[in-house]
């Protein structure tokens, strides 16, 4: 903890003086830290596809200014890097918004199946890739909620993008709405979705900090899959937004199951 003093003075009728007080600052010192880290890691992470590709610009001017098979490897090299920066902007400017919005109620009657169903249904060719399926488990009857559209597919899209990403091969995707009368996460009626893989797992220790900026179990493998590191930042100020839960288990080599409750209406 980081203490500051304050010197107050005091001018009484009986006394005269200063009052020195002790104040605990270090909540303040370590939003200040945190801002500083997420410039930081903002910078590294542009920072890494830049120098690419600026690399490859001036390989191409020189030594490789004649050599036709070269430069369609490198172009194709200099895409994946500009796109990489693209989608870290993008994720950028996601996070940036979700955090200004999260204190704004959604107001939206938003049918949760629906949207579950349709998200699942857009990321089908993904998993098909892989050589998996997202097999859905939903209730008949709509769920309805108060939230965000826009924001709530991004939440299901992000999950179930990681579950095929981070899941492989080991099996099929499995994503399930149940609609709860009562949760005590949530004091009141709501809706849980499950989104299960059969992957790899996460180490629980790792588990408490999926959800800060730019924090990655293995970065390599992310970036390799595309990812950012922002993800699941974002999928948690969503969440807040809708004053949901995000709970989070997982065992090495069993996988690992991302659940969502979210207040009805
Ligand atoms: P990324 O863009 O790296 O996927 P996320 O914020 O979505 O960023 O996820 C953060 C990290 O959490 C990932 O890099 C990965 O290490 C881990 N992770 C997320 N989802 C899963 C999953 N379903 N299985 C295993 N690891 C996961």
């Amino acid at each position: 903890a980081t203490f500051a003093l304050r010197v107050t003075p005091i001018n009484g009728v009986e006394f005269q003086g200063v009052l020195a007080t002790f104040e605990d600052v270090s909540p303040m010192e370590d939003i200040g830290q945190m801002r500083r880290d997420f410039v930081a890691n903002v910078s590294h992470e542009l920072r890494t596809p830049l120098t690419a590709l600026l690399g490859f610009i001036e390989t191409l001017r020189g030594p490789a200014k004649d050599d036709a098979r070269a430069r369609d490897r490198f172009l194709g090299i200099m895409e994946t890097e500009a796109t990489r920066m693209n989608r870290l902007v993008h994720d950028l400017l996601s996070l940036s918004r979700v955090e200004s919005e999260e204190r704004i109620r959604p107001g939206q009657q938003i049918d949760v199946v629906a949207k579950v169903q349709s998200t699942a249904k857009a990321l089908g060719p993904i998993a098909e890739d892989k050589g998996i399926a997202v097999q859905l488990f939903l209730p008949e009857e709509p769920i309805m909620i108060s939230g965000d559209s826009d924001q709530l597919y991004q939440v299901f899209t992000n999950l179930i993008e990681n579950a095929i990403k981070y899941g492989g091969s080991g099996g099929d995707v499995h994503v399930t709405v149940t609609r709860l009368e009562r949760d005590p996460t949530v004091r009141g009626p709501a809706v849980r979705i499950d989104v299960r893989d059969h992957g790899q797992g996460i180490d629980p220790i790792h588990i408490p900090r999926l959800t800060e900026r730019f924090y990655r179990v293995d970065s390599h493998r992310s970036r390799e899959m595309g990812g950012t590191g922002l993800g699941l930042a974002i999928v948690k100020h969503i969440i807040n937004r809708h004053r949901g839960r995000l709970k989070i288990e997982s065992a090495l080599g069993q996988g690992s199951t991302f659940t969502v409750t979210l207040p009805r209406n």
